[in-house]
């Protein structure tokens, strides 16, 4: 099969798909990949690295004609017009919340394998996990600088100091962005809260990091009464490859203190805060009541050197079938085939047919 790897041309995004390595097991297969010149320079990846792997350089164009095009992030408008119906696009996609994507998929008939839905039996999604990583350790990282007065935060040092108090990590969602944001929290010395609604997660959390954290249910009244303690706040939650429910409403922000911090890492499938909208890395915050809101829905793309990395270790063994048998490989792979969003012109994803009132 000819691959293509096109640059990545969203707004500060470094990453590409796939590292030297895995370009060489493709090759080695028999494959024939096609990498847009200088795809990999975000990355620390020189051009001469993809050769030495096997790949021919290309333009945009060439790498969009492959009959599979790996990405790291969902087309943006004006990569459109590469869409037609015998492409196999497989990337990230989070149409739940981009309908005019989801529009143009469909009426150009392309396949669409979302690495966001490729989901194993046991529920857990293989290829969110890597960024997820990513993103939680970033959210701490992108809370506590935004924390400082001069960026406009509250002043807050979360470690604290001896005989100061440290500051409050309340992270909503204790998943696997959860989780890192909550490890990373700890590590820096704040006082850190996760709630979630799967009282497995909470007792998971509990077990690992026995007397470090404290757990709440999900639940109304439980945001409502933590919020006014937080210093940052960390969106993590995930309803796979639906949008996010507003559980921070509009009202609540109000309780909560002047230049606290929300980092809604949970911004790609609409947010878990009703106040939330995506932002980039050129200008990544904007203040609501007072707070200070972070939504960059592509943070790892702040690390691209790790991320890209992280990335291809997971996703180059679903590549590999999708390169060796075509879409053959949805139908030889449950995990694949819960990752198809779009097919011929249909949707194939109860979720993201539900965001927008689609059949599917
Ligand atoms: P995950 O499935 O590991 O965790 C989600 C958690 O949310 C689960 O533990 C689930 O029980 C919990 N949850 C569901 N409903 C809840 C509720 N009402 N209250 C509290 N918790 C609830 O997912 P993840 O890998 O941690 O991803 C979380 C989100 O972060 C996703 O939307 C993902 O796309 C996003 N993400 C964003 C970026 C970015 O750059 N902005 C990067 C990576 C991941």
């Amino acid at each position: 099969m000819i691959i293509g790897l096109p640059k990545e041309i969203k707004v500060k995004e470094n990453r590409v798909a796939l590292t030297p390595g895995g370009v060489a097991s493709l090759v080695r297969r028999g494959h024939t990949v096609i990498v847009e010149r200088s795809a990999g320079v975000g990355s620390g990846i020189q051009d001469t690295e993809y050769e030495q792997a096997g790949a021919q350089l290309g333009s945009a164009a060439e790498a969009w004609a492959a009959q599979m095009v790996v990405k790291v992030k969902e087309p943006i408008k004006s990569e459109y017009g590469y869409l037609r119906p015998d492409l196999l696009l497989f990337t990230y996609l989070h149409l739940a919340a981009d309908q005019p994507l989801t529009d143009a998929l469909l009426s150009a008939g392309t396949t669409a394998v979302a690495y966001e839905t490729v989901q194993l039996d046991d529920r857990s999604l293989p290829l969110l996990t890597p960024m997820s990583e990513v993103a939680g350790r970033l959210s701490v990282q992108a809370g506590a600088y935004h924390l400082q007065k001069p960026i406009g935060g509250r002043g807050v040092l979360l470690g604290g100091v001896p005989g100061v108090q440290a500051g409050h990590v309340v992270v909503i969602g204790g998943g696997v962005v959860g989780t890192n944001a909550a490890k990373m929290a700890m590590g820096l010395g704040a006082k850190v809260t996760v709630l979630d609604v799967n009282h497995g997660r909470l007792s998971y959390l509990d077990d690992v990091f026995f007397g470090k954290l404290t757990t709440m249910m999900s639940n109304e009244a439980n945001i409502r009464s933590i919020l006014p303690e937080a210093d940052l706040v960390i969106g993590g939650v995930l309803i796979p490859g639906a949008k996010a429910p507003h559980l921070v409403t509009r009202d609540m922000l109000a309780t909560m203190q002047e230049g606290s911090v929300i980092v809604d890492v949970a911004v790609d499938q609409g947010g878990c805060v009703e106040t939330i909208h995506a932002t980039t890395h050129d200008d990544p915050t904007y203040i609501v009541d007072g707070v200070i809101h972070y939504g960059v829905a592509n943070m790892p793309g702040a690390v691209p050197r790790t991320s890209t990395f992280a990335l291809t270790n997971q996703t180059i063994g679903y590549v590999l079938q999708l390169a060796d048998k075509g879409v053959e490989a949805l139908s030889a792979s449950k995990p694949l085939l819960r990752g198809l969003n779009t097919i011929g012109g249909k949707l194939t994803y109860a979720g993201v047919a539900e965001a927008f009132g689609l059949t599917y």
